[in-house]
């Protein structure tokens, strides 16, 4: 019977949404149990916020402060330690997960399964390979654990509905390395929506011209309370920053409303809105590529088209 940890992704003393749909891959395994582990050096609030994730066993705390600051050369040992036990560790896929899962797996001495998509069965999963192009049914060694991240536009995070689980710390001996420390976190700071959980997104390309002009963007977003990303092309031309580019090498989102405006739909961009709800798209060529995915096309000028889309929206 399977028994998978789930590690907990937190910020500021916030548990980060992607761990519940790491929690919903973890229930599809149908395992005997699913722990979450939390490390932090402030551990209760982000315990307690785990404890309420439907599905979730238990949470297990480690509060150390080496552990303040999310970084996955420190937490890895204490990972590879505490699973131990465990089939299976799941982490998000996001850039957290990504940096911590695959030294975790190198410590245990597997190999990491990448981007879990769907869970066939305890050890076969589907995930994504040449960008999103296909689908690849992996299977892993069931002698060994399985370190796998999880991608979290396919999942839906568990609800909160049930009685929380326990909380239990748990004390891990193990060294920690002191080649990497904390320096600085850089971070962007915004009012608006976080890109990745975000029900809405507006997302701008190379169409829209400039720095400057990516202000009809943020109106437009803010007027709907959307998150705003961009295509890599914009991003390069250092129209925004780049923690707003969605694609293949940037965010893989799965909002409910995707607006690309722009954007000519490159399969490195359509990547990472796959999992999208409803796609609209404004681009002034009618044969740009992005209209053979978007629900809605509207052929014509961004500069027109978005003003009177504001307009229209009271
Ligand atoms: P363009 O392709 O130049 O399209 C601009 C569009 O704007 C055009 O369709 C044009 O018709 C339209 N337009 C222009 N003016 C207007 C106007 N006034 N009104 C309306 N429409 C207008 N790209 C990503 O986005 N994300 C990634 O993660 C990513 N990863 C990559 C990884 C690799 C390994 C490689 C090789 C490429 C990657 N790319 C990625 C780049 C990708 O291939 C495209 O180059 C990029 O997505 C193009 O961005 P764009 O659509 O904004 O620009």
């Amino acid at each position: 019977m399977s028994k998978i940890l789930v590690i907990a992704e937190h910020l500021h003393g916030k548990l980060n949404p992607a761990t519940a749909r790491a929690v919903s891959a973890a229930s599809a395994v149908k395992p005997e149990a699913i722990d979450v582990l939390v490390l932090a050096d402030q551990v209760d609030a982000v315990a307690a916020e785990a404890a309420k994730v439907d599905g979730v066993t238990r949470v297990l705390t480690v509060a150390r402060v080496e552990n303040a600051h999310p970084l996955a050369a420190v937490l890895a040992p204490q990972v590879a330690k505490a699973a131990q036990g465990y089939s299976h560790v799941f982490a998000p896929s996001t850039t957290f997960g990504k940096d911590l899962a695959p030294r975790v797996a190198a410590l245990l001495g597997v190999a990491q399964v990448s981007d879990v998509m769907s869970v066939e069965g305890a050890h076969t999963f589907k995930r994504p390979i040449y960008a999103g192009n296909a689908i690849v049914t992996v299977e892993a060694d069931a002698a060994h654990t399985v370190v796998a991240t999880i991608r979290t536009a396919s999942w839906s995070a568990a609800g909160n509905g049930s009685s929380p689980a326990p909380i239990e710390p748990l004390s891990i001996d193990v060294a920690l390395p002191s080649h990497t420390r904390f320096v600085g976190l850089q971070q962007g700071s915004s009012d608006r929506p976080d890109l990745q959980s975000a029900s809405k997104v507006v997302s701008g390309g190379r169409g829209v011209g400039s720095k400057e002009n990516f202000d009809i963007i943020y109106t437009f977003a803010d007027k709907i309370g959307a998150a705003v990303g961009a295509s890599r092309a914009a991003v390069d031309a250092g129209y925004c920053p780049n923690e707003m580019q969605v694609g293949q090498t940037g965010k893989i989102i799965a909002p409910e409303l995707y607006m690309a405006i722009g954007i000519s739909g490159a399969i490195q961009h359509l990547t990472g809105i796959k999992d999208a709800g409803t796609i609209v798209a404004i681009n002034k060529d009618a044969e740009a590529p992005i209209f053979e995915i978007a629900d809605i096309g509207l052929v014509g000028d961004l500069f027109k088209i978005l003003p009177e889309l504001e307009a229209s929206l009271g």
